[in-house]
């Protein structure tokens, strides 16, 4: 059985090279991640392209998503700095410096919100300052918990009131870029609540890109508003590196479990980031707490684990994949044979009669010991309600174009097939069989349940299942 756990990683200078990415993708890895907050646009262009390439060289469905910037502050700085507690530093309330040592940020603007004695965290809250005062073009702040400072690191304001949009003028040049490269998803960062998921996709369209859309919540707003969040989204990201710095952290591993149960109850893809393996950017074994780190959130029942300064600047980049790969197959199979995620245990609200059947196929597979679920599906959406119940069989989905199956490559358990063009009146069930045959997601003599909501091309809402053992052409043959 192939790992069901998804594996996203972000690229970035650690994996530029097509060697590194074909290696990182054997290793297991499903989606890139591109975060357009680091690295200039002909950049992340590139490497989309070269990461395509990767993908199609080792022959496997790989997805690519772009993480937008969103009203994130990160601090301009062309070298590290070291940061001595109980030194005062200054920002510029404008993009140019008042003081040669003066800080800049990405939007200067945002520090006139500032009130003396709030926090001002940086680097995902590593290093911390308190506000002083604010005058004459410049905020002065004194060091708490000093550090190094390395450039473009991100400045959370826990204590300030921000009143930024959620699609910036920086993110509107990001969708650009990603609508130039053509990616299969894109990430909104600092999601404070659903009216953002309208935003998105308007700013897509405007670039002429149609993709689904994924909000990072890493803001306490967004935890309070999270089914909402989930239900005008396609997916989300438990965004642990903000989120546990604009929240006390002792809440992240218990709003990680809340988050996880909520997409699964909607029937969207979760993805569990920041941190997993995060000692591997400098050691190619990580520590034990970080591999049970990558297990709890599988235990949770996430889609998928993701990787980030690992492979995007670590040391490690393959190891840091295979490693998580090993992982989630020895969490996988523990899981499978302690039986602890079956079921969803409850239908979903909306889906009518399209749940319930989802459950019936997932249990008849196990009553019957089916190697797989094969679904039909226009627009994944059959497939991801029938992994909501986390069945053992191999879930196969055969999707009419490509951005639908790169799509699904982050969906928990799901096999993307494109689907061979059938004319009207065809038996889109057989030809759902042929298509996984084609690419080897089902072999002669396996024993396969069909499940599709229109089982006649061009026919109507039928849901239908139905049994088959495949033939050695490929062909549905008597169970
Ligand atoms: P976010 O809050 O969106 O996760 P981040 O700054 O934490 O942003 P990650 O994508 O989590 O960034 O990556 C971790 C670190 O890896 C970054 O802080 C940065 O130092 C480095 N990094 C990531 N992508 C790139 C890139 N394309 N070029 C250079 N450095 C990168
Ligand atoms: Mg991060
Ligand atoms: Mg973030």
């Amino acid at each position: 059985m192939p790992r069901r756990t998804k594996i996203v990683a972000t690229i970035g200078p650690a994996t530029d090279s097509l060697e590194r990415l074909e290696a990182i993708l054997r290793a297991g890895v499903d989606v890139a991640r591109i975060n357009f907050s680091h690295g200039a646009a002909e950049e992340h262009i590139a490497r989309v392209l070269r990461f395509r390439e990767a993908a199609e060289r080792v022959g496997k469905v790989a997805g690519v998503m772009a993480d937008l910037p969103g009203p994130k502050l990160r601090v301009k700085l062309t070298a590290a700095r070291e940061l001595i507690p109980g030194d005062s530093v200054t920002f510029s309330l404008s993009h140019e410096p008042c003081h040669c040592d003066d800080l800049i940020l990405t939007e200067p603007e945002i520090l006139a919100d500032v009130r003396p004695c709030q926090r001002m965290l940086l680097d995902d809250g590593r290093l911390q300052l308190e506000a002083a005062s604010l005058g004459s073009g410049q905020l002065k702040a004194t060091v708490v918990v000093g550090g190094t400072l390395k450039p473009n690191k991100g400045l959370n304001l826990p204590d300030t009131p921000l009143t930024i949009a959620t699609i910036t003028p920086r993110d509107r040049v990001a969708l650009e870029i990603a609508a130039r490269a053509g990616v299969d998803w894109v990430a909104v960062s600092f999601v404070r609540g659903p009216e953002a998921a309208d935003d998105v996709r308007a700013a897509c369209a405007a670039v002429g890109m149609k993709v689904p859309v994924l909000a990072k919540i890493e803001r306490p707003e967004a935890v309070s508003r999270a089914v909402a969040i989930v239900a005008a989204f396609d997916a989300i990201m438990v965004a642990r590196g903000d989120l546990g710095v604009e929240m006390p952290l002792e809440r992240v591993p218990t709003v990680q479990k809340m988050l996880i149960a909520e997409a699964r109850l909607a029937g969207k893809p979760v993805i569990t980031a920041t941190d997993m393996l995060d000692s591997m950017r400098e050691n190619p074994r990580p520590t034990r707490a970080e591999a049970s780190d990558v297990a709890n959130a599988i235990f949770d029942g996430t889609d998928a684990v993701m990787l980030s300064g690992e492979t995007a600047v670590g040391m490690y980049p393959v190891e840091a994949v295979t490693c998580m790969h090993r992982i989630a197959v020895e969490t996988e199979a523990h899981i499978h044979a302690a039986g602890i995620v079956g079921a969803a245990g409850y239908f979903h609200p909306e889906a009518g009669i399209d749940d319930p059947i989802t459950l019936a196929a997932c249990n008849l597979a196990r009553e019957i010991g089916a190697a797989a679920i094969v679904t039909p599906t226009l627009s994944g959406r059959t497939a991801r309600l029938i992994v909501r119940h986390r069945p053992g069989a191999q879930v196969v989905a055969v999707a009419p174009t490509d951005a639908i199956v790169r799509g699904l490559a982050l969906v928990w358990g799901i096999a993307g097939v494109r689907m061979s063009p059938t004319a009207p009146g065809a038996d889109r069930l057989a030809a759902a069989v042929q298509d996984a045959y084609r690419v080897g997601a089902v072999a002669p003599g396996a024993l396969v349940v069909l499940l599709a909501g229109h089982p006649i091309e061009g026919g109507p809402h039928f849901p239908t299942v139905r049994v088959v053992r495949v033939g050695p052409g490929g062909e549905s043959g008597e169970p």
